[in-house]
């Protein structure tokens, strides 16, 4: 599954996330940095103290000691020179930092220094009021207390210090005398050098300032300026001395740490990764949210589906509900493609009417429906032609039985259009009883119910067809009409039952006396009947006239108030030739007209109409 970004504003913002946590990791190396710097500083500041203290405890070392030899030429009075040499050598061998040391005495002249060897120049020293130290030294005297000098030259060249310790001796009064100085003299360097003979002496360049200014400096290649620190060096009463230490990069990177270094890698790493996971996280909430909505979406389909689903089975039901409708119905109910006549549906009254089952009934109209429904295509193509016009649907078809007698079918036919796929709605119905039944009213309606022949009506509307068909034959056409003689006496002597009964008796005469099709015997009215022989001429209207008098004659009907003695038949004869331009009227008039000639002439007779076409 292709996945989409994350969208713009929200990359932008973790953009800026990240932007924000690295600046953050930035200011905490920062801030580390600077603390690991102060941390380091304060760690070569402790040791520069540390060292200061050192130099400062070693030089008031050297001040107890001859501080003591001091005490004991107090108390004991001026020592022997042999015993201060040894006290003296002694000092000098503990402490390396001392030139010399020597007692000037209350004259402050030169008298003892040890060792000679290298201090030879300073035999001959006497301290004046000239000397940068003589102040100092009258300080010390009058104090009773060691002082320490600040740099000078001295007589054995060179800078150097002095420490002043102020010696006395009891005289004969046992007084107090000044008996001058026990003094330790220093050169600069050598006392530096012996103060800074210290294990952490080699992490440092260490200037000696006095007053600020650099008197001594012992360096290391590697110093650096900028974590320097100066101590200030309380050296006896001398407070003008300073000790500046450089730290050597050496030290300051054994104090430092990779610390900030790797606060900073991992918090930049951090940073990356709590982006990278809020990235991931807001992708996937943002794909769980789109899943949501679509299990919310799929929620919604699935309820519609169940609805639809609901009203399909409804509807379903329905349609069975329809379906079983239809197979109850007496009438074939169809719909089909009328294309490839496939059948969408049919009830069982569709195939079951003409004697098929289902399958067989669709096989066949698939295959052969003209076997089915003679003239299929035609049909088809009328109906199409029927509702393009808005003509009635309804059609009178013939359909063939399996056992191949055909069926009077009313086809009730319509196309609808659904889909854009035409489809043939119909409904069939079994026509046979009902043409039987209104062919049977027919006859009724065209039968005299006394005789059983046509009627009068018949006769004026068969007597219109036959002179419009022979009018086209260009045939002629003979008319009779007959009349019963004496008729009204038969009925007044032998009964109106009997009369009922003569009538029947010469409509069967006038019935099977016709042999041609197209002829055909009416009653009339009453007792008088006709007859329409079509494509007749005179000569055959004879005939015809002349059998059934001999018929009637044959059956000697007695009409016992008729001067014939029996009953008889009066016959008009008319030809008529229908294309002549003679109306169906003006024959009848001839006809009758005739009948009553015949009728005048003594009755029991045919008589020929004098107008009969030639
Ligand atoms: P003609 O020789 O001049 O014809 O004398 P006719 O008595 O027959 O005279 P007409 O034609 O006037 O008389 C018709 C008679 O036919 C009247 C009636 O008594 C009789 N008639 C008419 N219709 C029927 C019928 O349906 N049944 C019976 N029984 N008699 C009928
Ligand atoms: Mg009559
Ligand atoms: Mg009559």
């Amino acid at each position: 599954m292709l996945r989409s970004p994350l969208p713009w504003p929200t990359r932008l913002a973790l953009a800026a996330l990240l932007l924000g946590l690295c600046l953050v990791s930035v200011l905490l190396w920062q801030r580390l940095l600077t603390t690991e710097q102060a941390r380091v500083a304060e760690r070569v500041d402790y040791q520069a103290r540390s060292l200061a203290q050192q130099l400062e405890t070693s030089l008031h070392k050297q001040v107890d000691d001859l501080r003591r030899i001091a005490l004991q030429w107090n108390h004991r009075g001026r020592i022997p020179l042999d015993e201060w040499l040894l006290d003296s050598r002694f000092s000098l061998k503990r402490f390396k930092g001392y030139l010399a040391i020597q007692w000037l005495d209350a004259d402050l002249r030169m008298r003892w220094i040890e060792p000679l060897q290298g201090n030879e120049a300073a035999q001959q020293f006497r301290l004046t009021p000239a000397h940068p130290n003589f102040n100092l030294a009258i300080q010390a005297k009058n104090a009773g207390e060691p002082r320490f000098s600040n740099s000078f030259d001295l007589a054995q060249g060179g800078s150097g210090f002095i420490l002043y310790t102020p010696l006395y001796i009891h005289n004969e009064h046992n007084e107090r005398v000044f008996d001058g100085f026990l003094q330790g003299v220093f050169r600069v360097e050598g006392l530096m050098d012996e103060l800074l003979n210290h294990p952490d002496s080699h992490n440092f360049s260490a200037y000696l300032l006095e007053a600020g200014q650099p008197i001594y400096s012992h360096q290391q290649p590697d110093a650096l300026d900028t974590l320097q620190q100066e101590v200030p060096l309380d050296l006896l009463n001398n407070q003008s001395f300073t000790l500046r230490l450089k730290p050597t990069a050496q030290l300051v990177q054994s104090l430092a740490t990779l610390l900030p270094q790797i606060a900073l890698g991992a918090s930049l790493t951090i940073s990356l990764l709590l982006v990278a996971a809020i990235g991931l996280a807001l992708d996937n909430a943002r794909r769980a949210n789109a899943l949501q909505v679509g299990n919310r979406r799929l929620s919604d389909e699935l309820e519609q589906r169940a609805q639809i689903e609901h009203v399909l089975r409804d509807s379903r039901e329905r349609l069975q509900l329809v379906i079983d409708l239809t197979d109850s119905s007496h009438d074939g109910l169809f719909i089909i493609d009328p294309q490839n006549r496939d059948i969408l549906h049919m009830n069982q009254a569709t195939h079951n009417s003409l004697g098929y089952s289902a399958e067989a009934f669709r096989e066949l109209l698939k295959q052969d429906p003209e076997q089915l429904l003679p003239g299929y295509h035609a049909w088809l193509e009328g109906v199409r032609q029927a509702q393009q016009d808005q003509l009635s649907s309804i059609f009178q078809q013939k359909m063939r039985r399996r056992d191949g007698s055909e069926q009077a079918a009313e086809i009730s036919a319509q196309l609808v259009l659904v889909n854009n796929r035409e489809y043939l709605i119909g409904v069939t119905r079994d026509n046979s009883q009902r043409l039987q039944l209104e062919a049977q009213l027919q006859r009724l309606s065209q039968q005299d119910g006394l005789t059983g022949l046509y009627n009068r009506r018949f006769f004026d509307s068969q007597l219109a067809i036959e002179w419009r068909r022979l009018r086209r034959q260009g045939a002629s056409l003979t008319l009779l009409m007959i009349d019963i003689d004496y008729f009204k006496r038969y009925n007044d002597h032998l009964g109106h039952l009997a009369g009922d009964d003569a009538l029947r008796q010469v409509a069967d005469i006038l019935r099977t006396s016709l042999k041609r099709e197209g002829d055909s015997a009416c009653r009339y009215g009453g007792e008088e009947f006709a007859i329409i022989l079509a494509d007749t001429g005179l000569e055959g209207g004879l005939h015809v006239a002349s059998r059934l008098q001999q018929r009637l004659a044959t059956l000697h009907l007695a009409h016992p108030d008729s001067p014939l003695g029996c009953l008889t038949l009066s016959i008009g004869l008319a030809v008529a030739e229908p294309g002549s331009g003679e109306s169906p009227q003006r024959l009848m008039e001839r006809c009758d007209q005739t009948l009553y000639r015949a009728k005048h002439e003594g009755r029991n007779r045919i008589c020929i109409s004098q107008d009969n076409p030639a």
